[in-house]
């Protein structure tokens, strides 16, 4: 069992995912945002960690929001241990 050193912490990514897998969890997400898989670790390894505005700084630091108009979703897998950020609510596609 694999436990976070510190659990008030959000866990620290080991690295980013490719594009092509970002977009793949995009339109899992979109499909059922509940059952998302990792592209590499199949089921049940992805944590939506919270709810982040779009606009992340070149700090790479995320502030939180709320999950109305635009926003971007923090996915977490735990089996390879990488983060992404992906924007599920694109009004301006299908005009
Ligand atoms: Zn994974």
């Amino acid at each position: 069992m694999k436990r976070f050193e510190d659990d008030s912490e959000l866990p620290q990514p080991k690295g980013p995912f490719s594009d092509s897998e970002a977009l793949t969890l995009l339109l899992a997400y979109r499909k059922d945002p509940s059952n998302v898989p990792c592209p590499r670790c199949g089921l049940e390894q992805v944590e939506v960690l919270g709810f982040i505005e779009p606009d992340v700084d070149p700090g790479g630091f995320a502030r939180a929001t709320d999950p109305e108009g635009e926003y971007a979703v923090a996915l977490y897998c735990h089996q390879c241990e990488r983060a992404v950020g992906i924007l599920p609510a694109v009004e301006s596609e299908g005009r």
